[in-house]
């Protein structure tokens, strides 16, 4: 037999993975591509020059491993987050890693796993079931009200009742785009036995205070995940980091890999830290263009999910997957997350926007 002929089922794979799909955005080489809610503005060139300086001045040291605990990006990524959330943090309350993926992958190794559960509200990101599978934390999926707002009070009630090790909090939500209300996010925290992780992917995005600030009253439970691959422009770069208790970052020692993140990606993140102003200026054109986009749609007839980040969520399809083909014939990527009648459209530029929106007066309903 040759290694081409052995599938999936021959191999001795763990039988709670079997029959599982992995996490699949379609990668697609079509000319508008607004379907994994990254910053459509590319790196500026002084921007590109820094990064590619700061990588060049690395190569010389290549042949020695990385500083393992990555202080000095997690001085500047504390320093970044306590300006704009205006709490004071140092390094020892931020961890990063290859993405908020691998902060989220971390933090289910060290407060999930076998035996332990974690509790998310549905629909949400995708991958917080997916990494709960690969760590064999058990996944319990909670609903959401039929506007996929989060009703806070059932919440309450719900994580009361099933004592979830760990608490999933997405805001802004992903693929919906709503957040939650700070109020709300405290009833949660009140009554949560476990740790609380609330993803904020997207928070740049919104105008809400961020759960950074609960970190004071809530140290031995709350989380709050960041990433650099949305509002800051740096997907590629893969760099996710939290904000916790120190002793949290402890925690999290226990589970890493030792030099996971790479010389190269400590270096580029700083570097490119360093024009974060430049860079999130984009965001505020983003959330124009999300509202005349939104509006837009309404137009033509679509409903849309109200959105707090740089993607819109919005229904009104019969066949929500030959909705989606259709846009690709048109050559626009979306995102069919799985929701019947709708669709998820990323933010980008305003041409691409338009080419959209173009597109959306075509495709079937
Ligand atoms: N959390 C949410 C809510 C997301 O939407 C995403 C990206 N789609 C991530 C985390 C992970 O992003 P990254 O690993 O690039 O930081």
């Amino acid at each position: 037999m040759s290694a081409d002929e052995v599938t999936l089922d021959q191999l001795p794979l763990r039988d709670d993975l079997r029959g599982r799909s992995p996490y699949g955005a379609p990668q697609l080489d079509v000319p508008v591509r607004l379907n994994t809610n990254e910053n459509p503005y590319p790196p500026p060139a002084e921007l590109v020059a820094d990064v590619t300086e700061a990588v060049r001045e690395v190569a010389s040291t290549l042949h020695r491993y990385p500083d393992r605990d990555a202080v000095e990006l997690r001085q500047d990524l504390a320093a970044y987050l306590s300006v704009s959330t205006r709490v004071p943090l140092t390094e020892r309350n931020v961890w990063a890693a290859n993405g908020s993926n691998e902060i989220l992958q971390q933090l289910l190794q060290a407060f999930g796993g076998p035996g332990r559960r974690a509790l998310g509200f549905e629909p949400s990101y995708s991958m917080h079931p997916i990494i709960a599978a690969g760590t064999r934390t058990d996944w319990l999926p909670a609903p959401r009200r039929p506007d996929f707002s989060l009703d806070a009070r059932e919440a309450a009630r719900l994580v009361a009742q099933r004592q979830p090790d760990v608490l999933f909090l997405t805001s802004p939500n992903n693929p919906t785009g709503g957040s939650i209300p700070p109020a709300d996010l405290e009833s949660l925290l009140r009554v949560a036995p476990g740790m609380v992780v609330v993803d904020e992917a997207y928070a740049e995005f919104s105008a809400r205070p961020s759960a950074v600030r609960l970190l004071e009253r809530y140290p031995a439970k709350l989380v709050v995940s960041r990433t650099m691959s949305k509002a800051f422009a740096f997907a590629g770069g893969r760099l996710g980091y939290l904000a916790a208790a120190p002793a949290v970052v402890d925690a999290l020692q226990l589970v890493r890999l030792p030099y996971h993140l790479s010389s190269l990606t400590q270096a580029a993140a700083r570097a490119a830290l360093r024009h974060a102003e430049a860079t999130l200026a984009s965001v505020a054109r983003l959330a124009a263009e999300r509202d005349r986009v939104a509006e837009t749609l309404q137009g033509m007839g679509f409903t849309t999910v109200p959105s707090d980040a740089n993607f819109i969520l919005f229904g009104g399809f019969s066949d929500a997957a030959a909705a989606w083909q259709s846009y690709v014939d048109r050559g626009v990527l979306v995102r069919d997350v799985g929701i019947e009648g709708h669709l998820r459209v990323t933010v980008g530029r305003p041409e691409e926007n338009d080419a959209f929106l173009e597109a959306s007066k075509e495709v079937p309903r």
